[in-house]
């Protein structure tokens, strides 16, 4: 298939359903819930309820052969509220972790799961990062050993999207020690295990509305099934990864892991979520500089005031179309030769940053009332802090630069070949 920028009526249909959902629910909230930092339950209830919020739903997104459908949703949604926003989404990214490693019956088992139904919210997390291992996927200390016919899991778990509270936890964890990061594996972790504890809530500057924990993992005993993929594929990766290893002391090209491909997969969805921050933001900044004035004139009439406006909106634009792309290959299989996933992630996550930051420039002292009245209700949509939590998830800004920077790399799934992420 052709990369084609046309969206069909059916995307069409999905953008206006989403705008409508993000102005209409979203947005009248978002600042409560962002003021008191509470998980914005009713609004996943109405998520449901119009079809947002269900394995079918992403199964309908992912399969888009055009790969617009997906990009196009998150961009609204954000656009709504990033902190909502990801507690809307955060489920389809432990989807996408299990799509990527489970077997057909596991994904049928656990897909209804990490999200349940309108009357019956359910919520899942992915947990991968590390208090010593965030973008650096190699130094994850988290440890799962066989023991009978039970995986018996180790560590301890940061910034994690949903966790302590969520269903389903799908978490990545070491069996191999001596493979580094090829010598992990993904695990399912019902809520409730006993063993599975929830440190503490952490308070964060940006995007408050959605739940972000710590979690210790102290001898959390989950059944031999709940190893994604099962035992035979384990088996034959930590062979492959092994070749791949003694390949890597002779020189040879190294290869990927799950976990990497995991956030390649799921860039360009955070480049989109990144875009539909930055648009909120250029769209409140440009209304207030044409009402604003200053020395008899609006002060979008400065050039100042004005270029580093139209600047901001071509980086946006540029930004769609990076993320645009790399959704299509990942649809139509194309693969990520040049780190086109994290070219998406890195234009859009870092426009969203410099759109927010000019926004408050722009606004001076307007800035400061604006975000106290986000904070009461009717300010500014978007706020810096949240504006840089693209930056942060599935790889910060930096080691997603590895990915371009090295070069043509023949496969979908590998990120970096430092195994950062
Ligand atoms: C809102 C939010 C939600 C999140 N949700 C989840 C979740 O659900 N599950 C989960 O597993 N994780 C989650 N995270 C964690 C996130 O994925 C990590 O924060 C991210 O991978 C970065 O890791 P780190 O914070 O340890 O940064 P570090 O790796 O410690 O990086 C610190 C700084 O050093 C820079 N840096 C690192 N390596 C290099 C390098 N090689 N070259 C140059 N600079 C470098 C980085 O750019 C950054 O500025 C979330 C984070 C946020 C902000």
């Amino acid at each position: 298939m052709a990369f084609d920028l046309t969206p069909t009526t059916a995307q069409h249909d999905l953008a206006r359903r989403a705008h409508e959902f993000a102005e209409t629910v979203i947005r009248p909230v978002a600042a409560d819930y962002d003021k008191r930092q509470e998980f914005p339950w009713p609004v996943l209830q109405e998520a449901a309820a119009r079809g947002f919020y269900s394995p079918l739903f992403y199964r309908d997104l992912i399969g888009d052969p055009t790969g617009l459908s997906l990009p196009l949703f998150m961009e609204e949604i954000f656009w709504g509220c990033a902190g909502i926003g990801l507690a809307v989404v955060m489920p389809a990214l432990a989807l996408s972790a299990i799509g990527q490693a489970a077997t057909p019956e596991q994904m049928l088992q656990w897909a209804p799961e990490c999200f349940g139904t309108a009357s019956d919210i359910k919520l899942a997390a992915l947990a991968i990062s590390e208090p010593e291992g965030g973008s650096d996927v190699r130094n994850l200390r988290t440890t799962a050993h066989r023991d009978g016919s039970d995986w018996v899991i180790n560590g301890h778990k940061m910034w994690i999207g949903n966790g302590g509270i969520a269903n389903v936890h799908v978490v990545n964890a070491v069996v191999d020690q001596e493979l580094g990061h090829r010598g992990q594996a993904l695990f399912i972790v019902p809520g409730g295990t006993p063993g599975l504890t929830m440190v503490r809530k952490l308070d964060k500057l940006g995007c408050r509305a959605s739940h972000t924990a710590e979690l210790k993992f102290d001898n959390v005993r989950v059944p031999a099934e709940n190893l994604l993929g099962g035992q035979d594929r384990l088996e034959h990766k930590l062979s492959k990864a092994r070749e791949v290893a003694e390949m890597a002391t002779t020189g040879a090209r190294r290869g990927g892991s799950a976990t990497l491909g995991t956030f390649e997969q799921t860039r360009p969805m955070v480049a989109a979520q990144a875009l539909g921050i930055a648009r909120a933001a250029l769209e409140y900044v440009t209304e207030y500089a044409n009402r604003r004035e200053a020395f008899g004139a609006p002060i979008i009439n400065n050039q100042g005031i004005a270029f580093p406006l139209a600047d901001l909106a071509t980086r946006i634009d540029a930004a769609r179309l990076l993320t645009w792309r790399a959704s299509w290959m990942a649809a139509t299989g194309v693969p990520f030769e040049r780190g086109e996933g994290s070219m998406s992630k890195l234009a859009s996550s870092e426009v969203a940053v410099a759109t927010t930051e000019r926004a408050i420039q722009t606004m001076g002292v307007g800035a400061t009332s604006a975000i106290i009245r986000w904070r009461s209700g009717t300010g500014m949509p978007s706020s810096t802090p949240s504006s840089r939590a693209p930056a942060r998830s599935s790889g910060s800004s930096s080691p997603t630069r590895w990915a371009p920077a090295t070069g043509p790399r023949p496969c979908t799934s590998t990120s970096s070949p430092r195994g950062d992420r």
